[in-house]
């Protein structure tokens, strides 16, 4: 039964490079928005040659930009996502920039017997080849468990930079030590005290020996290193927030890293299944799970897979499932300029198959990944937009410490009115602004790319102009508050000290003179975090906090962790659970 039509064939848009796929969702999006975008932005004067055209145009002609907020509501009742109140939550007017949908594989009623083609004994099965799948299946074979791993696209999906980890022998050999107690208490706070404390003594414990045996099963592939900012601060405090610095990276990136891993599995006798979605779980009445059904999309047969050990949810989150996002997540957050989204086929079937058998979803609001630095214009993110320059709302003023982490940053220009920003900066190129300041501290990702290929991937939405009015103009944002808070961040500039808001001086400029230069800046939406209610040992539990004997869930199917918001300045913690919480499972499954 597929319950909802798919706006992206099954498959298609899939490959092993998890960026290719990121910059094939975003173009897919900018082209469907890029007409209408191309109206409002030509009436700016941007770097990028295809829209400047200062030179054949004078600022004095410019005028008459859209509001932000308006557009917003523009896109989403074009695009048909709005999410229907029309009404305001928080100044914030609601907006829905969708997601690509894909299509359901859970299957609610009971595949008959007579239509399952063939059945095979294994002792795991592992559903995902995301991250979490990916490693579980090397854990679990590596310890002579029989592996199947199902996956519902053609390959493994995996992204990103990073995993984060406190005490492995990366972090060890850098000669940091970091304060596993005070980031417990930091974990603990940014959930609110809304999550398992257990689950996250877990990580917090067994981090470092999870993160080293990833790194010696793949020590033929990869090269790791912890991803320091320039200044070597293992935390930075801003705005009373620890950002925790411990990123462990591969020099050949994590696509590379996880494909490390996956051979190693497959090296180790794990059966990989593509194109053969979980559809529904197998469950007796006194032994709880004790397999699963999947389904070939090449011929559309079944398969029932037995498993003496159990079975694995890791299907990720509810990305591509508009429905669910719809019910399980505060509306605000749905307010986003793009999706950082390179999967297209993440319906939440492992959240919908655990819950069809007893499984409970953790309470609502769900939490979404979130990232400032998205493209008002352009609707996708982009490295400039994620500096923590000064950034002013549409009414002139500056509202918050810029460089207080992701997350944070993102909430806070999300209940400015119309939920964006732009940011300012002042200097005689463009570069040289940008080179005055210390933005490679505060952005990791800023660290691997020149000043001018940071430019060049932006240019078409940074605004450019010789004077403050002229800006203004340009953009829409309050004159006299501009002039204003220019003149103020000049007078903190000179000081050498934030007592407005407290963010790094080195992040401050002067704007006494131009040229200035301007780019708004919305959210962008990753993946869901939130997911069925798991022990400390990735077992499923039911409505009575019982675990399901066989059923266990991984990565962003599961839930414990978060809420509120994602926290970003505990590093690359969610690659991080995948990989501590897999190895965890299959010594745990192994030795059962
Ligand atoms: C652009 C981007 C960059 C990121 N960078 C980082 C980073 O640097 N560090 C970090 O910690 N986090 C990062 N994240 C978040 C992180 O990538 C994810 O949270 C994490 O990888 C989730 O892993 P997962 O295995 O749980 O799920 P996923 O990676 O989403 O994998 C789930 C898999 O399950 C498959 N699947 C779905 N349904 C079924 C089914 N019915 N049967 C079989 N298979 C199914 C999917 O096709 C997919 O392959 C980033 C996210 C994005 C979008």
């Amino acid at each position: 039964m597929w319950r909802s039509e798919s706006s992206f064939p099954l498959g298609s848009s899939h490959s092993a490079e998890g960026d290719e796929n990121t910059r094939r969702t975003e173009d897919a999006m900018k082209q469907r928005l890029s007409e209408r975008d191309d109206q409002t932005m030509s009436r700016r004067t941007f770097l990028g040659g295809s829209l400047a055209f200062a030179g054949t145009m004078g600022m004095a002609a410019l005028g008459g930009c859209q509001p932000v907020g308006a557009r917003a509501q523009r896109d989403a009742a074009e695009l048909g996502g709005t999410n229907g109140s029309g009404a305001s939550e928080g100044g914030s007017p609601l907006s829905f920039f969708e997601p690509p949908r894909g299509t359901v594989a859970f299957e609610a009623d009971q595949v008959p017997e007579n239509s399952i083609a063939k059945t095979e004994e294994v002792d795991l099965v592992v559903c995902g080849a995301g991250l979490a799948g990916v490693v579980l299946s090397l854990a679990a074979s590596e310890r002579g468990l029989k592996t199947v791993l199902l996956e519902k696209t053609a390959g493994m999906n995996v992204r990103g930079s990073g995993i984060g980890s406190l005490s492995c022998s990366v972090v060890k050999e850098a000669g940091i030590v970091f304060d596993e107690r005070a980031y417990l208490d930091d974990a603990l706070k940014a959930a609110l005290y809304r999550c398992d404390a257990e689950i996250w003594r877990t990580w917090v414990e067994r981090n470092g020996e999870a993160v080293d045996w990833l790194i010696e099963a793949t020590k033929d592939a990869i090269t790791p290193y912890l991803n320091l900012p320039d200044s070597g601060a293992a935390v930075d405090t801003f705005g009373g927030v620890n950002t925790y610095n411990d990123t462990i990276e591969a020099k050949e990136g994590m696509v590379a890293w996880a494909q490390a891993a996956l051979d190693k599995a497959i090296e180790n006798g794990t059966s990989v299944r593509y194109s053969t979605p979980a559809v529904q779980l197998v469950r007796e009445q006194d032994r709880g799970v004790t397999g699963v059904v999947a389904k070939s999309m090449e011929d559309g047969s079944y398969l029932r897979l037995t498993a003496s050990k159990g079975v694995a949810l890791c299907t990720g989150g509810y990305e591509n499932n508009l429905e669910m996002l719809r019910e399980n997540m505060r509306p605000e957050d749905l307010n986003v300029v793009a999706w950082r989204l390179p999967n297209t086929e993440n319906t939440g079937d492992g959240q919908l198959m655990g819950e069809a058998i007893g499984g409970v979803l953790e309470p609502r609001p769900h939490i979404m990944m979130r990232d400032p630095g998205g493209s008002a214009a352009a609707h996708s993110s982009m490295t400039f937009l994620s500096c923590r320059w000064p950034r002013v709302n549409k009414l002139g003023k500056r509202f918050v410490n810029e460089c207080i982490s992701h997350n944070d940053l993102a909430n806070a220009f999300m209940r400015q009115p119309g939920g964006r920003d732009w940011i300012i900066l002042a200097g005689p190129t463009l570069k040289e602004a940008m080179e005055g300041t210390t933005y490679k501290d505060h952005t990791p990702g800023a660290r691997k790319q020149t000043a001018e290929q940071i430019i060049e991937q932006a240019k078409d939405v940074i605004v450019q102009a010789d004077t403050l009015e002229e800006l203004a103009q340009a953009t829409g944002i309050d004159p006299e508050n501009l002039q204003e808070t220019c003149r103020r961040i000049t007078e903190l500039h000179a000081n050498g000290e934030d007592v407005d808001f407290g963010t790094d001086p080195g992040m401050l400029m002067s704007f006494e003179s131009g040229p200035y230069y301007a780019a708004e800046e919305g959210a962008s939406n990753l993946v869901t975090v939130s997911g069925l209610v798991v022990t400390s040992d990735s077992e499923v539990v039911d409505g009575d906090g019982r675990a399901i004997p066989g059923l266990y869930a991984l990565g962003n199917c599961s839930g414990g962790m978060f809420n509120d918001s994602y926290p970003h300045e505990l590093s690359a913690i969610s690659h991080s659970r995948c990989v501590v919480f897999s190895y965890l499972l299959a010594r745990h499954l192994a030795e059962a």
